[in-house]
C-alpha cells in the first residue's frame, strides 16, 4: 500500500503524526507493508512551493492508494489571492463520497447512548459551486432583490454514492440503508437521487432499505438516533446531517471522516484546523486516528487485503480500550492528557494487543 501523509494546518501538525504513529503500529502488528509518502500541502505547501496544493503533491497523489490529510486552515488564508485556496483535492481526485461515522462511547458524555450510524454524504454535486462549476458561477443576482442558486444532481453521482452506502451496510450487523431526501417537494432533483438509491437497493437484497424525508430524519436523529444504521444523502443535506451526527456523540473531536473515490481515499476528520487550540498539545487526536483506521478498512475492502482489515480492527480495539480505561484522554473528553500522550497510549494498546 502506498499512503501519503499531508499534515494540513494548525492542529493538523499535531493530530496527523499521532494518526500515522498508530497506523504504523497497527501495520507492523498485522504484517502490512506501507510505503509512506510525506507531501507538502496547505500553508506549508504555499511557503515552500507557492501553492496550497503544490505540483509535486498533486502529481504524487495520483500514484497513491490513499492518504491521510490534516485539516486546512483556509479561514485565515489571505483573501483575493488565487494561490491561497482550499486545496481542490476532493475534486481533482474525484472523491465522491464522505463517510462519517457517529459512534457513542458508554463512558463519554453524549446526548444519546448506543448510537452507531455511518453517514454517507455525496461530495461532488448539489449546491456547492466549487464542486459543480468549472466556469462562471451557479449563483447569480439579476437585480439587488433576487438571487438565483442552482443545484446539480446526476444519475452517476447518486448511483455511486448509494452503492458505497450499500457496500458499507453489507459489512455491518444491522445491514440497513436509509436514503434521506425530500422527493415530494424537489421532484426532479431529489427524485433522481431517490430513483438511483432504489435501483441500487434492488442489487443488495441482503440489505434493508428505507427512505426518509430530510426534515423527518433531522428530528428523529435528535430523538431516536439508535434506529439508524447507514444514512445516505445528497451533498448539502449531508453537510448538515453529519454535524448533527457529531453533536449527538460528543462533538468535533470525536467525528472522523473518509472521502472516497473509485480507486483512492483520503482520511480527513470532520473538524477544521482549530487555530484557537493549535500548538498547545491539547487537540483530541481521536477523530484523525479513526479516520486513518477507516482508510485501512476501506483499502482492505477495495483491495481484498485482509492484513489492512486486521490493522484497522486492531486500531478500533485499541482506541476503544484507551477510551474505556479513561486514563489518557484529552481535556475535551474530560481527561488531562495531551495530544501526544493520548496518541502514545493508543499506539501502545495496538502493540500490546
Ligand atoms: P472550518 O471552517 O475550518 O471547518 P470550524 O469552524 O468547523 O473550522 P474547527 O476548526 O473545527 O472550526 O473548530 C471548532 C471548535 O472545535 C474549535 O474552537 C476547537 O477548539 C474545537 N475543536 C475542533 N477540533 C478539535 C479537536 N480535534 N480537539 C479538540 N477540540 C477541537
Amino acid at each position: 500500500m502506498k499512503i501519503g501523509i499531508l499534515l494540513g494546518d494548525d492542529i493538523g501538525l499535531e493530530v496527523v503524526p499521532e494518526c500515522v504513529k498508530v497506523m504504523k503500529a497497527a501495520a507492523s502488528r498485522s504484517g502490512l507493508n506501507i510505503d509512506w509518502r510525506p507531501l507538502p500541502v496547505g500553508k506549508r505547501g504555499h511557503e515552500e512551493h507557492g501553492d496550497t496544493l503544490p505540483a509535486v503533491t498533486e502529481k504524487a497523489l495520483h500514484d497513491l492508494n490513499g492518504w491521510v490529510c490534516g485539516p486546512i486552515g483556509h479561514a485565515t488564508y489571505p483573501r483575493n489571492d488565487p494561490t491561497w485556496v482550499m486545496p481542490p483535492i476532493r475534486k481533482k481526485y474525484e472523491l465522491f463520497a464522505a463517510i462519517r461515522p457517529s459512534l457513542s462511547h458508554s463512558n463519554l458524555k453524549s446526548i444519546h447512548k448506543n448510537v452507531d450510524i455511518v453517514f454517507v454524504r455525496e461530495l461532488t454535486e448539489g449546491m456547492l459551486y466549487s464542486e459543480t462549476v468549472v466556469g462562471g458561477a451557479p449563483e447569480f443576482r439579476p437585480n439587488d432583490d433576487i438571487t438565483i442558486a442552482m443545484r446539480v444532481i446526476t444519475r452517476k453521482g447518486s448511483n455511486r454514492v448509494a452503492r458505497e452506502a450499500f457496500e458499507i451496510a453489507r459489512t455491518r450487523a444491522r445491514k440497513k440503508v436509509t436514503a434521506a431526501h425530500k422527493e415530494p417537494v424537489y421532484r426532479l432533483a431529489c427524485g433522481m437521487f431517490a430513483e438511483e438509491c432504489r435501483k441500487v437497493a434492488r442489487e443488495f437484497p441482503d440489505v434493508a432499505f428505507e427512505e426518509s424525508m430530510i426534515d423527518t430524519i433531522s428530528m428523529k436523529l435528535v430523538m431516536v438516533p439508535q434506529q439508524y444504521d447507514v444514512v445516505v444523502t445528497t451533498n448539502q443535506f449531508g453537510d448538515i446531517l453529519t454535524d448533527i451526527g457529531a453533536g449527538l456523540v460528543g462533538g468535533l473531536g470525536l467525528a472522523p471522516g473518509l472521502c472516497v473515490g473509485e480507486r483512492q481515499a483520503m482520511a480527513q476528520a470532520t473538524h477544521g484546523s482549530a487555530p484557537d487550540i493549535a500548538g498547545r498539545n491539547v487537540a483530541n487526536p481521536y477523530a484523525m486516528i479513526i479516520s486513518g483506521q477507516m482508510l485501512l478498512q476501506w483499502l482492505g475492502r477495495k483491495h481484498g487485503e485482509p492484513k489492512a482489515i486486521a490493522a484497522a480492527d486492531r486500531i478500533r480495539t485499541a482506541v476503544d480500550r484507551v477510551i474505556a480505561e479513561a486514563k489518557c484522554l484529552t481535556s475535551d473528553l474530560g481527561g488531562n492528557a495531551g495530544t501526544t500522550q493520548m496518541g502514545d497510549a493508543i499506539a501502545a494498546a495496538v502493540l500490546a494487543a
